[in-house]
C-alpha cells in the first residue's frame, strides 16, 4: 500500500501569555504522520503531547508554524480526526447504544441505519449484548470501549487518544489495548492512522509502530523511533526489551558508552561498579522532592540542608538517581532527566515497571539473573551468590552489596529471597535484555 501524508507540522510553536510574561509550551515542532502508521507520542508530564494532539485535530491553533492535513493548511476543526480521551464522556441518561447512535445521528446518518450501524460497531469492540445497558452499569474498561465504538462511530481517518488507558485498571487496560490492535491490524475499522499520546514507555512499545519522544523546557521532539516489531508483541522478547531499552536510555539521557558508566560484571576483567546501599523509599523522596522544584533542578549542598539528610545518605542517593538514569549531575548541580520526571509520575506499578527496566541492565544483576537462570529451578544459596562476589568485593562490602541487590530486585518484583532458606529465586519474567555481561 503507498503511504499517503495525512499530518505536517512545520516549525509549530505554542505560546501562553499569562499576564506579561510570555511561556513557550512547544517549540518548533516537525511531524509527519502518513496512512498506515501507529504514532505514540511519548514524554513526561508537560512536554506538549496534549497541545500537539490538540493542534492536529484543530481544536487549537498554534501560535506559529504551519500545520497541513493531506497537504491543505488545516483550518478549524478537522474533520476527519477523532479524539479519544482519558475518560470518555458519555451521557448517563443514554443507553450504550444510544450513545454510539448520537454520533452516527450527528454524521447525518439516517435513523433507519442508526440502529444497525451502532450495533455493528459495539460488536466490533466486544460490547455486543450491552446494547441496552447504561453507563452506570459498566466497568470503566466497558466504558472506555463504548467510547472506542463512539469514536470509530464518525470513521475517523486519523484517531487521535490522550492517554485513553490511563484511568483504567491494569487488567482492562491491557484488554482494551490488544483489543484495539487487533482492531488496527485487523483493518476492520476505517482508521488509516492513530495517534496516541501516552507516558507510559511499555505502552507504546507494545502497540506503536513509531515512537515520538519529547521533553520539556520547552516541548519539543528529541527522537523518532521506528518500532519494527511484528504484532502481537511479546514483552519478554529480547527485541522488545532492546527497544525499551533505549527508549528508556533517550529518556535518561544516556551520554557514556555502557561499560564506563555501568562498570563490567563481577568475575570480568574491568573494574565492578558498587550499587550505592540506598533504600527506594528514600530514592522516591529524593526524586519527589526534586520534582516539586521549578526545573527539577537543585544545587546539591542545599538540598542536604533541605531534606534534613546527612551528605554521605544525600551523596548515595544522588549516586543511585544517576545510575538508574534518573538524574544528571553537573557541577554540583542534580537535574531530573525526563525519565526522572516520568517516574514520579508514574503510580505505584509504573514505578516498578520503570525501576525493573533500569536494573535489568546493570551489569551485577545481569550477572546473577544469568546464574540463576542457568541454576536448577532458578534457585540459588544466598552464600553462593556472596561468595562469588567476594572475587570482587571484600567481604562485608560483598555481604552489603548482595543485601542492596536483593532489596532492589524484590522492589522491581524481578527476585524473590526465602529469608528462611537464605535462597535467591528469579522471578518468572525477570528475563534479562541479553546474558552478555557487559
Ligand atoms: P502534556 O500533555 O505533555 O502533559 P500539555 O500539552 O498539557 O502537556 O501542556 C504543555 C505545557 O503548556 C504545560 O506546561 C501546560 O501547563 C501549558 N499549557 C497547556 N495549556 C495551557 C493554557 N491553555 N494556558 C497556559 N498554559 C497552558
Amino acid at each position: 500500500m503507498t503511504q499517503e501524508q495525512l499530518v505536517q507540522l512545520d516549525g509549530v510553536i505554542q505560546s501562553y501569555r499569562s499576564g506579561e510574561r510570555v511561556f513557550t509550551a512547544i517549540e518548533d515542532v516537525d511531524l509527519v504522520v502518513q496512512t498506515g502508521e501507529f504514532v505514540a507520542l511519548l514524554g513526561p508530564s508537560g512536554c506538549g503531547k496534549s497541545t500537539l494532539l490538540r493542534i492536529i485535530t484543530g481544536l487549537q491553533r498554534p501560535t506559529g508554524g504551519a500545520v497541513h492535513y493531506r497537504g491543505k493548511p488545516l483550518r478549524g476543526v478537522n474533520p476527519h480526526a477523532t479524539i479519544v480521551f482519558q475518560t470518555f464522556a458519555l451521557f448517563p441518561w443514554l443507553s450504550v447504544l444510544d450513545n454510539v447512535e448520537i454520533a452516527l445521528k450527528a454524521r447525518g446518518v439516517p435513523s433507519s441505519l442508526r440502529a444497525p450501524r451502532a450495533m455493528d460497531l459495539l460488536d466490533r469492540v466486544g460490547l455486543d449484548g450491552f446494547e441496552s445497558a447504561y453507563p452506570r452499569e459498566l466497568s470503566g474498561g466497558m466504558r472506555q470501549k463504548v467510547g472506542f465504538a463512539r469514536a470509530m462511530a464518525v470513521e475517523p481517518e486519523l484517531l487521535c487518544m490522550d492517554e485513553p488507558f490511563s484511568a483504567l485498571d491494569v487488567l482492562s487496560a491491557e484488554s482494551l489495548r490488544s483489543d484495539l490492535i487487533e482492531l488496527w491490524t485487523s483493518g476492520n475499522i476505517p482508521t488509516k492512522a492513530i495517534l496516541m499520546v501516552t507516558h507510559s514507555i511499555e505502552e507504546a512499545v507494545i502497540m506503536a509502530g513509531r515512537i515520538v519522544l519529547m521533553d520539556k523546557g520547552p516541548g519539543r521532539v528529541v527522537a523518532d523511533l521506528p518500532v519494527d516489531l511484528p504484532y502481537p508483541r511479546d514483552r519478554k522478547s529480547p527485541a522488545f526489551n532492546h527497544i525499551v531499552d533505549r527508549v528508556y536510555g533517550i529518556l535518561a539521557g544516556q551520554t557514556q558508552a555502557e561499560h564506563l558508566e555501568l562498570g563490567t560484571a563481577p568475575g570480568e576483567p574491568g573494574y565492578t561498579r558498587a550499587l550505592p546501599h540506598i533504600a527506594i523509599n528514600d530514592l522516591d523522596g529524593l526524586l519527589e522532592h526534586l520534582a516539586d522544584i521549578p526545573g527539577a533542578h537543585a544545587d546539591i549542598y542545599r538540598l542536604a540542608s533541605d531534606l534534613h539528610l546527612d551528605s554521605d545518605h544525600l551523596l548515595r542517593l544522588i549516586e543511585g538517581a544517576e545510575l538508574l538514569g534518573f538524574a544528571t549531575i553537573v557541577q554540583g548541580d542534580i537535574t531530573l532527566t525526563p525519565l526522572g520526571e516520568t517516574f514520579v509520575e508514574a503510580g505505584i506499578l509504573g514505578r516498578k515497571e520503570i525501576f525493573a527496566a533500569r536494573i535489568r541492565r546493570l551489569p551485577i544483576f545481569k550477572w546473577l539473573f544469568a546464574l540463576l537462570r542457568a541454576s536448577d529451578q532458578r534457585k540459588l544459596e544466598w552464600n553462593v551468590v556472596r561468595t562469588a562476589l567476594e572475587l570482587d568485593f571484600p567481604p562485608d562490602e560483598a555481604e552489603r552489596q548482595l543485601d542492596t541487590v536483593v532489596d532492589w530486585g524484590r522492589y522491581a518484583e524481578a527476585l524473590a529471597y526465602d529469608d528462611s532458606a537464605a535462597i535467591l529465586v528469579l522471578e518468572p519474567g525477570a528475563e534479562p535484555v541479553s546474558t552478555r555481561a557487559t
